[in-house]
């Protein structure tokens, strides 16, 4: 006789593309065989955490789904251990937005159901968390005044000062304040000064005093057609740089926590200083939880548990944060939509931008994109009814807009890099007391180094790249892979030790322009200047503040800053993206062009903004000056219709990467082929394999194939119809290879 078992579908993480059944230990019998108990006993497993058999091991995985048995052998069913809490993790409509993110972007579903679970719970750490890790000072540290400390140790004398106030600090809290406070808490720690306790994981803070504007009437006009949205709706708000889209987003923030409801805001990896944390809890009066790199494991489990919880009301994230549970939320935003960061860019290669859109289709709540260059994308369904269009078309408050002008440098004598005129009106700027920024989007002292005798140049072994030369280690450092050297003492091809520095970066500029300008303090913001956690907070804050009088950056400083003091922004070595081999080229330098200008001037002195260009006359620079980022975007547009690219078509990219060039290519063929023998109705067409424009990186050469249609369901069918013979191939075990579902980069 057969018998009716229930069995759970769990997401386990790795590479299995359905979830993976597991049988029920003991009461399913009965409920299998009782309609009326299923769904009771469906919403007691559903979104659970299990511990299952696995192998030889045990793992931790989530319920995602409950079948009866559908043929296959109950023998070859292991039973499921254990639940591993008292209630689910995830909701019902979190794990149906988790599966259709699993089957939009092709990725297995336990990778996905674990991108949205904090590291701790997919360790099997428990659910609850009472707090997180803090330091006070103790009784011995009392007593220990700050004029103990040596008067040259600065840093210390410092960071002990601020914890003389009997406060406990978290790890974000130091991170906001300071860099490189761990090896000092640490001492402090062992030297019995500081005691660790357990915080709670929303610490109870003073807020600063509220600040806030009346909305002039286009913010007005914004705000209330987002508020007139019933249910789902995508908004798009397109405002100039300073325009006060922020002031927007908090007001409908306020509107929505009125109503009881939660918010989620989705901001740069780069834009999330303590200032934009602050300015939203000065705003609201009420703690925000932020969500973002800087935190430590424990810091993320507590933030994932109080939205869940409902014991806050806003995140504020980067990418990722996307993903977390809330209690009820009722509005998604998402600043500088058109920012790079929001595209995953290994592994679970998603777009949190369109993510968060089809989040917000599902909980039925509206979501608003915000930026001064809207991508093409965005623009385009814009235009298309898609989204409502919202427009805030000037500056908010006294500030002017920007002045940009093109310094064309063709036949002037260039100091590394900069020409008189350039050096001339940074000269009268900071006379004048403003504040300069100097542009260059290239980090190290000099991108090749060139042996004068021979020609040799230092390139990566493992990479179809130079070597970065940087100065302050003497090393030789791939971008790419991370492969350093010591600079070689003479040449390895010809034995010269005559070598020359090709080309700037900004470590080589940061010393040039010490040189040429004793009497101002100069603050470079680049990854190599911000790699200790907390000094990327500390630096804008100084940069802020007008405590240095040059700043000199790479992208990192285009997002979001607000330099009250800037008056005069230099832009370096933009006229490469003119000739970018990615037809999304002149849409990132125009975006990078118009936010970087975006900093200046946003106090109450006007902002001018030189472009150092040999392109004087190029119709991208052309366009832009006179028609703004509108017009450039108008012809942008009309170009990608005519010859028919994104968004007027739809893509995805097959990418991989072989110890052995043949094999990738082999299976990039075979990948074609199939493709190639699919009936299809509408157009679809495929490219490739071509090398990826970088053809080599840490040893694995790499190749691309590229699909592409005329809407997002034939390109998904498509590839449906091959998909199990492409996983079923030889080559598929033996290469590495990922599908980039609507690719940013090529
Ligand atoms: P964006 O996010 O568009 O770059 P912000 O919201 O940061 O712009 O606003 C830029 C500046 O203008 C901020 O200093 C802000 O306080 C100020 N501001 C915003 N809205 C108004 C307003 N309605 N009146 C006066 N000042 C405003
Ligand atoms: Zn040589
Ligand atoms: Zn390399």
């Amino acid at each position: 006789m057969q018998t009716k078992f229930l069995r759970v579908q769990v997401a386990l993480p790795g590479p299995f593309w359905q979830p993976l059944s597991y049988l029920v230990p003991d009461d399913s019998l009965s409920v299998a065989t009782d309609p009326s108990l299923q769904s009771a006993w469906l919403a007691d497993w559903l979104g659970w955490r299990v511990r299952v058999p696995f192998r030889n091991q045990t793992r931790i995985a989530v319920v995602v789904g409950v079948d009866q048995d559908d043929g296959v052998e109950l023998s070859k069913l292991k039973p499921l251990l254990v639940k591993l809490d008292q209630e689910p993790v995830l909701n019902s409509q979190d794990l149906k937005f988790l599966r259709w993110a699993a089957n939009y972007y092709h990725e297995p579903i336990g990778e996905v159901v674990m991108a949205a679970l904090p590291k701790r719970l997919r360790d099997g750490e428990p659910l609850a968390l009472p707090g997180v890790m803090t330091w006070q000072r103790s009784a011995l540290g009392q007593s220990i005044s700050v004029d103990q400390l040596s008067a040259r140790a600065h840093k210390q004398r410092v960071l002990w000062q601020a914890l003389s106030n009997d406060q406990a600090w978290s790890s974000s809290q130091l991170n906001a304040s300071f860099s490189g406070w761990q090896p000092l808490v640490k001492r402090w720690v062992e030297q019995g000064w500081l005691a660790v306790k357990e915080g709670p994981c929303l610490a109870h803070k003073s807020l600063p005093n509220p600040v806030r504007h009346l909305l002039n009437d286009e913010q007005q006009a914004a705000v209330t057609s987002v508020q007139a949205s019933q249910g789902f709706g995508c908004f798009l708000l397109d405002g100039v740089t300073g325009s006060g889209k922020t002031e927007v987003y908090l007001a409908l923030i306020e509107q929505v926590l009125a109503q009881g409801k939660q918010v989620l805001v989705l901001v740069p990896e780069i834009g999330l200083t303590p200032q934009t944390a602050a300015r939203f809890e000065a705003y609201l009066q009420q703690p925000v939880v932020a969500l973002h790199s800087g935190l430590n494991d424990q810091e993320r489990h507590c933030a994932w548990q109080v939205m869940r919880r409902g014991e806050a009301s806003v995140l504020l994230g980067t990418r990722s944060a996307l993903f977390s549970p809330f209690a009820d939320l009722g509005l998604c935003i998402l600043d500088e939509e058109h920012d790079l960061s929001f595209k995953q860019q290994d592994g679970f290669r998603y777009s949190a931008r369109d993510l968060l859109i089809r989040r917000a289709h599902l909980l039925n709540i509206p979501v608003l994109l915000g930026s001064a260059t809207p991508s093409m994308e965005s623009l385009h369904n814009a235009q298309t009814g898609r989204y409502r269009y919202l427009r805030l078309s000037q500056r908010a408050g006294e500030a002017q807009p920007p002045h940009l002008s093109l310094l064309d440098v063709r036949g002037d004598r260039l100091q590394e890099g900069l020409s008189n005129k350039a050096l001339g009106q940074m000269r009268e700027a900071l006379a004048a007391g403003g504040q300069v920024l100097v542009f260059l989007n290239r980090r190290g002292f000099a991108p090749v180094l060139l042996c004068h005798s021979c020609g040799w140049q230092g390139a990566c072994s493992h990479c179809d790249a130079n070597l970065t030369y940087h100065h302050a280690s003497d090393t030789l450092k791939c971008h790419h892979c991370g492969f350093q050297q010591p600079k070689p003492k003479v040449c390895p091809a010809c034995g010269s030790a005559h070598f020359v520095a090709m080309g700037q970066g900004t470590e080589r500029l940061e010393q040039f322009l010490t040189i040429q300008f004793p009497e101002h303090t100069i603050l470079r913001i680049d990854r190599d200047t911000t790699r200790l956690k907390g000094s990327l907070a500390e630096k804008v804050t100084q940069a802020r503040d007008g405590e240095a009088d040059i700043l000199i950056g790479t992208q990192m400083l285009a997002k979001g800053h607000h330099f009250p003091k800037l008056t005069l922004v230099v832009m370096l070595d933009l006229d490469q993206g003119l000739f970018s081999v990615d037809f999304r080229g002149a849409e990132r330098m125009a975006q990078l062009l118009v936010q970087v200008a975006g900093r200046a001037g946003r106090g109450t002195q006007a902002g001018r903004v030189l472009i150092q260009t040999h392109q004087p006359e190029h119709p991208t620079y052309q366009q832009l000056l006179r028609e703004g980022y509108a017009g450039f975007a108008a012809q942008t547009l009309g170009d990608r219709q005519i010859a028919n690219l994104p968004p007027f078509s739809f893509q995805l990219l097959v990418r991989v990467e072989a110890l052995d060039s043949a094999q990738a290519v082999a299976f990039l063929e075979a990948i074609k082929a199939l493709l190639l023998a699919v009936p299809v109705t509408e157009p679809c067409e495929v490219w490739g394999p071509v090398s990826a424009p970088m053809a080599k990186r840490q040893n694995r050469w790499r190749y691309q194939l590229l699909l592409q249609a005329s809407s997002r369901a034939s390109l998904q069918a498509w590839w449906q119809a091959v998909a199990a013979a492409v996983y079923a191939h030889p080559l598929a075990n033996r290469v590495r290879w990922s599908l980039d579902v609507d690719p940013q980069e090529m």
